[in-house]
């Protein structure tokens, strides 16, 4: 800093503006005021004449320093005067001060310059008291007039101030932290008392919190009593802050309730008691609040209310906050919040999800409980009636008993109350064609089908569904497709009245037989009106008076005789009278007035049901009212499902089926009986509530129907030697053919011998069926179906009956012969070989020749041979040919190949079985 004004010249020297200006005047220096500036020339001019004037060098000044300022810092510590000095190790001390117990120290700092002033001695200044000050302020006003002394004298001056301000400042400073101590203190104190008042206000609005709380509980609980009075725990449940033990415990609860409000008074002071007390309650009531779900939300506010209540500073804080919504929820609290006890009806059976479902509760809940009484239970678990009202009434409720029909009855209940919302429509008749064996059902079915069914799309190869129907100029026709007394009988067992009008075939040529008297029987027996077909009226020694004549002897009169029934002469080879046939049925239905609504959700019954190996399970669905629409959700017997896609007898898939119209319906969770009703539901829920329900019947029936057959009963039986049982297994290729069987078989019971079928199916004889075999002892019986590798392994093992058939009546007669065969030896059915085809060959010589592994066995030119697609017969017959290479030979062993022609079967495929049999005797124990 080059230049300066006279003012920064002036604080830096310490001297007075006015006073450095005169000095400047008498230097000779041109200062024009405050504000005016010194160069460096003028500076060092000034402080010349400054010299001068106190007659000192210029070279003196410039050689040495003029003054030498020493710094010093010192701690000391400045006690507290108090009145009692204290003795022990201060009073050893030389203190010249009697010692408190309260220090302060002091920081001193201490400055001391050196002025070198020719002869002087170094003068020191110090901090050592005021008596020294004021002997110095004299100093000032006499060094005045020189302004050279004024200027040392001023930077003593200034030493000695800042000493006496670093004194005054330790000074202050000791005050200061004196006094923040006490401030401490006192704020501390303070705390503690603010702390205490809390607390004391804590354990207060706690108390009073408590008392509110018992109250409302008691108003409650009264409120709860009236229109609960059998479940007053229940009141308790969800407001009480109960631990959770049991709902059962009524008289329990009240002593807790009274002792409770009592603590949080007596406990002001251990405020946190409660405190934890309401947790715990809290926490119970929450689980008890899951319980209740449908407690309404004024209840549910309660828990948050308890939650306030809980004297946590979290709480606390959270109560504050929500202290306005706190007087609503007190308002809502007192409405009467008693849980809703729900009624529960409990079925038979019941599984754990529908349980809890019914209960409104989680069904991990329902398995939380039933594991407490000591239960391990999986949420798909059927609980018998017993246990599931125990878990009820543990949880609550109450049961209702529901009648065993609950979820069928209810179905059926909505069914009748469907009925009269529609409309009635005139429908079309369905017809179901009886008679005699070999009077031609079965061709007069197929000539129609072939004849009247619009084609399929598949080179118009119908499907045999189990039902078909014919449009005619005059109107639609269904016929059921599965001949037979049987199958009749069967689909009437299960209460399906499906068929309207009956067509009895009888021979031209063979006139009544005992099952066209049988076919009257059965039609009578359901009421359903004949209209007689006289067939193969193409052959010469057709004879229809003689038929006519014998029906009157059974009460079937015919029209032209004055009767009322309808007789139509046929040919089902030649294709005569079929319109007249027709014409015929369809007066027969005008007259029966058949009507059904059109509209409104479908009722039906099933006509058949398979397993297909591409598509599941396959039923054929008769409509009986209403309309059956693809996308559906239909409950069939034990069986529901959503209608996946369905088709029509020529295969041709539809949308939807009125009245009387067969359909193949695809979708289903396995095969229903023939015979099943179909009703559309809904809810795939209900749908399945309703099968569930009725399978878990058949099962616990089919359970008692088994323990009839067991070894056990077996052994007594023999041991009693009254009763011989048959046991028979059935599995048959459609359940049309095994109802039929079953129903059958069962009627072959006499008084020597008992039919019992342990077991039957649709498909393949299984290694289980041998195993049930084996245990029950009993016959296995295919009809169109095969064992598979896995079950004639068994059969072989075990020595079994294993028996294959392809017409009903040989079934049921060999069946007969077995039951007389326990007398005598019965003929029975042994496989040789099995081949397996390749490939096949065609040949202008031989036609078809299949090239074949033989896998098992061996294959023999002059035995009865079956071919098999699937494990299910396709044909039956004889070899036209066993070549092996070029060579006809009459015997091929397992592991070779050889080549085979099936006499009079062309449409053997790759990947077909070609078995060889042999009839054996052999004397048959039980
Ligand atoms: P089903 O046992 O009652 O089903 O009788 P089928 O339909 O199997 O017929 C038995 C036999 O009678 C077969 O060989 C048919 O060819 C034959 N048949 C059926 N209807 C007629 C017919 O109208 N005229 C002649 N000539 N034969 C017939």
């Amino acid at each position: 800093m080059s230049e300066v004004t006279v003012k920064q010249l002036a604080s830096t020297v310490g001297i007075p503006v006015e006073r450095l200006l005169t000095q400047l005047n008498e230097a000779g220096i041109s200062a024009s005021g405050a504000d005016a500036t010194l160069t460096e020339q003028e500076k060092v001019k000034l402080l010349g004449y400054l010299r001068r004037s106190h007659g000192k060098d210029e070279e003196d000044a410039a050689s040495a320093p003029n003054e030498v300022t020493l710094k010093r810092k010192s701690v000391s510590e400045l006690r507290q005067p108090t009145p009692t000095p204290r003795s022990g190790t201060t009073g050893a001390r030389p203190a010249p001060t009697p010692r408190s117990n309260k220090t302060v120290s002091v920081e001193v700092r201490r400055k001391r310059t050196y002025v070198k002033r020719g002869d002087s001695s170094p003068q020191s200044t110090n901090s050592s008291g005021p008596r020294r000050q004021s002997s110095d302020r004299s100093r000032p006003q006499r060094e005045r007039a020189t302004s050279v002394s004024s200027v040392f004298d001023e930077s003593r001056r200034r030493a000695e101030l800042e000493a006496m301000r670093a004194e005054q400042e330790a000074r202050r400073l000791a005050e200061q932290e004196e006094q923040e101590r006490l401030a401490r203190e006192e704020e501390l104190r303070r705390r503690e008392a603010e702390e205490i008042r809390r607390q004391e206000e804590e354990a207060r609005r706690v108390a009073e919190e408590a008392a509110r709380l018992k109250a409302e509980l008691e108003a409650a609980e009264r409120k709860a009593a009236e229109p609960a009075a059998p479940e007053p725990v229940e009141a308790t449940t969800d407001e009480a802050p109960k631990p959770k033990k049991s709902g059962s415990a009524g008289s329990p609860a009240s002593p807790r309730r009274a002792a409770e409000p009592a603590r949080p008074k007596k406990a002001v002071k251990k405020a946190a008691e409660p405190v934890e007390k309401e947790r715990v309650a809290k926490k119970s009531a929450r689980k008890d609040s899951t319980r209740v779900r449908d407690t309404n939300i004024s209840s549910r506010s309660d828990y948050e209310e308890v939650d306030g209540a809980g004297g946590s500073g979290r709480g606390l804080r959270r109560k504050k906050k929500g202290s306005k919504p706190q007087l609503q929820d007190k308002h809502a609290f007192q409405r009467p919040t008693a849980p809703v006890v729900r009624e529960v009806e409990v079925p038979e059976s019941i599984s754990v999800a529908e349980l809890s479902n019914r209960m409104s509760v989680k069904a991990s809940q329902v398995i939380r409980e039933l594991f407490k009484q000591g239960m391990m239970v999986t949420i798909n678990q059927v609980l018998d009636r017993d246990t599931a009202t125990l878990v009820v009434e543990e949880m609550g409720h109450t049961v209702v008993v529901a009648d065993d029909r609950d979820a069928e009855g209810s179905l059926l209940d909505d069914l009748h109350e469907r009925e009269g919302q529609f409309e009635s429509e005139t429908r079309p008749p369905v017809v179901t064609i009886m008679g005699h064996v070999d009077h031609g059902k079965t061709s007069l079915l197929d000539y129609i089908r072939r004849t009247r069914v619009a084609s399929g799309e598949a080179g118009g190869i119908t499907q045999h569904i189990g039902a078909y129907h014919v449009e005619t100029e005059k109107g639609t026709v269904s016929f059921l497709d599965t001949p037979g007394h049987a199958a009749f009988s069967a689909m009437r067992a299960r209460g399906a009245q499906v068929t309207d009008i009956v067509i009895l075939v009888v021979a031209a040529d063979d006139g009544v037989m005992p099952q066209t008297i049988e076919a009257i029987h059965h039609a009578r027996a359901a009421g359903v009106p004949l209209i007689v077909a006289i067939n193969k009226m193409d052959k010469p020694d057709a004879n229809p008076d003689k038929v006519m004549q014998e029906l009157t002897q059974h009460d079937v009169l015919t029209e032209e005789w004055g009767g009322d029934t309808m007789m139509v002469k046929v040919s089902a080879k030649a294709g005569m009278g079929i319109d007249e046939l027709l014409d015929a049925i369809l007066l027969q239905s005008e007259v029966l007035e058949l009507k059904a609504p059109v509209d409104g959700p479908a009722f039906g019954a099933i006509v058949e049901s398979s397993l297909d190996k591409g598509r599941g399970p396959v039923a054929t669905v008769l409509v009986q009212s209403g309309t059956l629409h693809r996308g559906d959700v239909i409950v069939s017997g034990g069986e529901y499902g959503r209608v996946r896609a369905m088709f029509d007898e020529a295969g041709a898939p539809i949308e939807s089926a009125g009245p009387s119209i067969p359909v193949q319906v695809l979708g289903l969770s396995g095969t229903p009986n023939a015979g099943d009703d179909v009703i559309v539901v809904a809810d795939e829920r209900r749908a399945r509530e309703v099968a569930e329900f009725r399978s878990e019947r058949s099962r616990q029936n089919r359970f008692e129907e088994q323990r009839g057959v067991s070894l056990d009963q077996l052994f007594s039986q023999l041991k009693e030697g009254d009763q011989k049982a048959v046991n028979l297994i059935v599995k048959a290729d459609v359940q049309g053919s095994l109802e039929a069987l079953k129903d059958s078989l069962l009627k072959l019971t006499n008084d020597e011998v008992k039919v019992a079928i342990v077991s039957s199916g649709v498909g393949g004889l299984t290694e289980s069926d041998a195993n049930l075999a084996v245990t029950s002892n009993a016959i296995m019986l295919g009809f169109n179906v095969r064992a598979d590798a896995a079950a004639r392994r068994v059969v072989e093992d075990k020595g079994l009956d294993l028996r294959y058939y392809s017409i009903i009546y040989e079934l049921i007669d060999d069946v007969k012969k077995a039951i007389s065969g326990l007398l005598s030896p019965i003929v029975t059915e042994e496989i040789i070989g099995l081949a397996e085809v390749r490939d096949v060959f065609r040949s202008s010589k031989f036609g078809a020749v299949a090239g074949c592994m033989v896998v098992e066995g061996s294959i023999r030119r002059n035995s009865p041979i079956r071919v098999l697609r699937n494990n299910v017969v396709v044909y039956e017959g004889a070899l036209e040919s066993l070549r092996r290479f070029k060579d006809d030979v009459s015997e091929v062993k397992s592991g070779t190949e050889c080549g085979i022609g099936v006499k009079n079967y062309n449409d053997v495929q790759p990947g077909d079985q070609i078995e060889v049999f042999e009839r054996t005797e052999r004397a048959r124990v039980l």
